[in-house]
């Protein structure tokens, strides 16, 4: 039998960071060639962001049969539109709640990419008619429930607490003669959410033989190392110690709402609840109406908003609340502060002594969070050097990912891995982390890094071998 006709699975990711998530995978099938994606992310903040998204791609969309996407962060759909532009028909295969937040995700995405091509002077990544075609081929899958989009390839979505909508994803590849390829990758990864309840995975699921490709991003992590919650006592402290306004930059989905039900458990027990509370950021308000009204959360989590808190309508609006002077907790986009209403907020009141910005999020080295964070005395804002007076704080409280030891845990609860492919995470930390996994993983046969300029291919039974990518 020729080689052609082995059955075999190419697995890679060509991103080295935190962002720009994708993993071509591609099937060698005696019955034909299948090509699919998992995700198809922008690269966001980090050194050579920009270059590395308008580079031209190395691999033809039209080709691709089918695209899966495990979650609403513009890091894993953001440059979905794109493989539509370059000519992919086919379908997106995504949960429930991940497509009625998709439009304002995408959406969102076109209007940073326009506008920063305009800056540049250049032609846009994409446009909107880009993004209509890719909203319009999105196709709905219910969790648990496997289906199959195409021939010998079955697919069930699995809750991960990540997100609200968030899947882990199991692909099954069948071949006649053979065993079938198994392979679950995690996107982004976390056990629990305060939104919603995270089943444990089926026994089948844990008794398959996987290939399982995981994130990293925290992979040198270790949650024994953190200690206890700060964000509410940061808080309580600022405004014990003479600060009137504090700012909270927050992530539009996901972590503004965990904020806003973390100042409500908090307000009338460590603060005076009467204090203002008010939430600005149209991407987050409306992110906000859809956690109330559509997304599939607990309904005892519906009310999630503080007490008495107010929406900022319009910039006159923000402007008074800017000069005031009366304790307030302002929680707006973006969570880095490079977008949203946060440059205006933070540009207005870095210099004052009675302010505290609370960052509540991943900051990148190039973001505005990380310049305020690690600055000294002076910070530069836009160009502009501003003395750091206010107090700046910042907590990995609220992240969503897993820490070694839980992704440990995750891990070590199946039975047979094949082979686990680490990706989304700093080079260094994936590496550090494979080592890890390669001691504490009895259960696991072979631990490969993804993103090394190697492709995977594996068999039924194991990796045969790694593929030196063209350089993109
Ligand atoms: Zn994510």
């Amino acid at each position: 039998m020729g080689s052609q006709y082995r059955f075999t699975v190419d697995i890679s990711a060509k991103h080295e960071g935190v962002s720009g998530s994708g993993i071509p995978t591609f099937v060698h099938h005696p019955d034909g060639e299948i090509k699919f994606m998992v995700d198809y992310g922008m690269f966001q903040g980090e050194e050579d962001s920009e270059a590395r998204n308008y580079a031209p791609l190395d691999f033809k969309p039209k080709n691709l049969d089918f695209v899966i996407l495990t979650h609403n962060h513009a890091d894993h759909n953001g440059r979905i539109p794109l493989l539509y532009k370059n000519g992919f028909h086919g379908k997106v295969y995504v949960t429930r709640d991940t497509a009625l937040m998709l439009p304002l995700s995408l959406r969102d995405s076109e209007k940073i990419i326009r506008i920063n091509a305009e800056k540049g002077r250049k032609k846009a990544l994409y446009n909107e008619k880009d993004v209509d075609i890719a909203l319009t081929n999105l196709e709905i899958c219910e969790f648990g429930k496997t289906f199959e989009p195409m021939p010998n390839v079955k697919v069930t979505f699995f809750k991960n607490g990540h997100l609200i909508g968030a899947a882990l994803v199991l692909v099954q590849i069948s071949c006649c003669n053979h065993d079938d390829i198994n392979i679950l990758y995690t996107g982004d990864y976390k056990k629990s959410n305060v939104f919603f309840d995270v089943p444990q995975l089926p026994k089948w699921v844990l008794e398959l033989p996987l290939y399982i490709v995981c994130e990293s991003t925290y992979g040198t992590t270790f949650s024994s190392q953190e200690g206890p919650p700060t964000f509410v006592n940061n808080l309580v402290e600022m405004l014990n110690n003479g600060i009137n306004t504090i700012l909270i930059p927050a992530l539009s989905v996901g972590r503004y709402q965990e904020i806003a039900y973390t100042l409500k458990t908090a307000q009338g027990k460590y603060f005076d609840a009467n204090i203002q509370t008010w939430f600005d950021g149209n991407l987050a308000i409306k992110y906000n109406n859809l956690f109330k009204y559509e997304l599939g959360i607990l309904p005892s989590m519906k009310d999630f908003m503080p007490l008495n808190f107010k929406y900022v309508e319009g910039s006159n609006k923000r402007d008074e609340i800017i000069q005031s002077t009366s304790k307030q907790i302002i929680v707006t986009t973006s969570g880095m502060g490079n977008f949203g209403p946060a440059p205006q907020y933070i540009s207005a009141l870095v210099e004052r002594r009675d302010v505290g910005i609370h960052y509540t999020c991943y900051l990148t080295p190039d973001s505005t969070g990380y310049k305020m964070v690690n600055s000294g005395q002076n910070v530069l804002i836009d160009s502009i050097l501003k003395r750091k007076c206010a107090d700046v704080r910042t907590t990995s409280q609220f992240s969503s990912h897993a820490r070694a030891d839980e992704l440990q845990q995750f891990l070590s609860q199946f039975k047979n891995i094949r082979a686990l492919m680490l990706n989304h995470g700093e080079i260094s930390v994936r590496t550090k982390f494979a080592e890890y996994c390669k001691q504490a993983l009895t259960n696991c046969k072979e631990v490969a890094v993804l993103g090394l300029g190697y492709t995977v291919r594996v068999n039924e039974w194991k990796i045969v071998k790694s593929i030196r990518e063209k350089a993109s």
